[in-house]
């Protein structure tokens, strides 16, 4: 899979996000990064580290959207760093999918979690700080405008198919986004590292399948 130069296309946002998004920042990847480092939009910005903005290939045809940067992502500032990234990179090179041409993201850029002790754990961003951030992942998809965009696990996916999506019964098939955009439900690597056994060995191989299946879609 190779990254190329961006042909000339409009996106629809409305059409990608499958629903109205109203005030989208607008400018290049990397000016839309320095924006986001001071969004307030929701309260998630007060205990995390910084914004984790998407990371990659700035002509990208293929974008993946996780769910929301963890404890890792937080310290570093890159999406997919943590241990479902390094599940992430195993299944991309068992797919022989260079992570270089792709870009990463995710639905939230910020780290929400809760205290137990000194420990800080994952929490689920509730509906209201994913609404909020939405406008981050459209400005993304309209700065970029990929040609396959791949959701990794239900956030990401419910954002782009509306709230009734199922992971479990809907991942696997081509969807279109817009004109230009196709688009491609399959597991989060988190989930699949929160199943246990031969449950977990199955979903595995499945990532690794439809993680071939976008590379072959993407190289026709
Ligand atoms: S989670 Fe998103 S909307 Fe909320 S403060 Fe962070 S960047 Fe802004």
């Amino acid at each position: 899979m190779t990254a190329h130069a961006r042909p000339p296309r409009q996106a629809t946002l409305d059409t990608l996000l499958a629903k109205p998004v109203h005030e989208i920042p607008a400018g290049n990847l990397e000016t839309l990064r320095r924006k986001a480092r001071d969004c307030h939009a929701c309260g998630l910005w007060k205990h995390a580290t910084q914004t984790v903005f998407g990371a990659g290939a700035e002509h990208a045809r293929v974008m993946l959207i996780g769910e929301q940067p963890g404890l890792q992502e937080d310290a570093q500032g890159l999406p997919f760093v943590g241990p479902a990234g390094q599940l992430l990179d195993r299944a991309l090179a068992e797919a022989q999918v260079d992570r270089g041409t792709l870009y990463v993201t995710n639905t939230v850029k910020h780290f929400k979690y809760e205290l137990r002790g000194k420990l800080r754990l994952h929490k689920r961003a509730n509906a209201a700080e994913q609404e909020a951030c939405r406008m981050w992942l459209a400005a993304e998809l309209a700065s970029l405008q990929p040609r396959i965009v791949v959701a990794l696990g239900a956030m990401a996916a419910q954002t782009l198919f509306g709230n009734a999506f199922s992971i479990t019964r809907q991942r696997g098939r081509w969807r279109r986004l817009g004109e230009d955009t196709e688009a491609f439900a399959t597991f989060h690597p988190s989930a699949i590292l929160r199943t246990r056994d031969e449950q977990r060995a199955t979903m595995y191989r499945q990532l690794v399948e439809d993680l071939t299946e976008i590379r072959r879609h993407a190289d026709d």
